[in-house]
């Protein structure tokens, strides 16, 4: 059967025009030109092409970044100290804290410390609740970036059964309750399946839509899934590679080989849910900037 290959990439490229257009709105109604700030503790280069990603795009669609790096030693309260000058900070609307954190960093008291007006990651408890209640208000950008593709794809999650596997505040927890709302771009029937559950085979059989968010390099199999599902995947694993130039390449949580043979659609890795993330995160951005204009 011939796969609908989604392509991410050209999707957020469609999403940053919009958003391009939109701070043009924004600068012209209100003056305000939507700042970014970012806080990157530590020289990992994961995190560092993340974060130079973010900040290239931000600039873009007309954006004010403000990058703002540490070294792995700074102590919590350094770090939190920061976060609240960037709280007090009106030309910055929005804050993010590249993740992971170095481990003797308690990374959510440094979640909790941001203003939760100015969480555009959307990981800040109050938001997280906002989201669990139905009114979401900052929808992480992963998650947020999953429904855009579902239903830019014509692929609307109403009515289907999505299976999520991984139950990470990041990704997993954030997309099931977003896909189960009530609603446009939800109304979906979502099982989260994580590393303790049982029979995790027959349930990705009986799924429509399967979202991987595990970490582990093609996870997911051919022989896991039904003909005709909607497969996303979310994984960015580093394999060895010796041929290539840099040593290693980036493979996702869905083994793309087997599982296209039996899908109706499926996002590559990279090139898929990865790019949508940015696009997200600067949706969310200039969000922050219009609810500012209110106090
Ligand atoms: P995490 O490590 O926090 O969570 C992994 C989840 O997988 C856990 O909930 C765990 O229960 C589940 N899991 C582990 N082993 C399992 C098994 N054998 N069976 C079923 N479930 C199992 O991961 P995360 O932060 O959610 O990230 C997951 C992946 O997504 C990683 O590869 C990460 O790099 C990637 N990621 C990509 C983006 C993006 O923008 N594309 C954003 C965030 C994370």
């Amino acid at each position: 059967m011939p796969y609908q290959l989604i392509d991410g990439k050209n999707l957020s490229t469609q999403i940053l025009n919009e958003i391009a257009e939109n701070v043009g709105e924004l600068k012209k109604r209100s003056e305000i030109t939507p700042g970014l700030s970012v806080v990157l503790v530590g020289d990992d280069p994961a995190s560092d092409i993340y974060v130079r990603s973010k900040e290239r795009a931000a600039l873009k669609v007309g954006m004010v970044v403000k990058l703002i790096r540490m070294p792995w030693q700074s102590s919590e309260d350094k770090i939190i100290e920061i976060v609240q000058s960037l709280n007090n900070d009106i030309n910055y609307h929005g804050i993010l804290v590249q993740l992971p954190l170095p481990d003797h960093v308690d990374q959510n008291r440094v979640i909790t410390s941001i203003n939760p007006l100015k969480d555009v990651d959307g990981l800040h408890p109050f938001n997280a609740g906002l989201l669990a209640a139905g009114e979401p208000r900052f929808i992480p950008a992963t998650p947020g970036g999953i429904r855009e593709i579902l239903l830019r794809t014509n692929n609307d999650p109403s009515g289907k059964h999505v299976v999520v596997i991984g139950r990470s505040n990041i990704v997993g927890r954030p997309v099931s309750n977003l896909l189960s709302l009530k609603g446009k771009g939800g109304d979906a029937t979502v099982t989260i399946c994580h590393s303790r559950t049982k029979d995790l085979t027959d349930i990705c059989r009986a799924a429509d839509v399967i979202i991987a968010a595990i970490g582990i390099p093609n996870f997911v199999k051919g022989d896991m899934v039904s003909e005709g599902v909607v497969a996303i995947d979310v994984g960015i694993n580093r394999v060895n590679a010796p041929k290539k130039k840099r040593g290693y390449m980036l493979v996702g949580d869905i083994d793309f080989e087997s599982v296209s043979r039996k899908a109706a659609a499926i996002t590559p890795v990279p090139g898929g849910v990865g790019p949508m993330t940015i696009a997200m995160l600067l949706s969310n951005t200039l969000y922050a900037a219009d609810i500012s204009r209110h106090g």
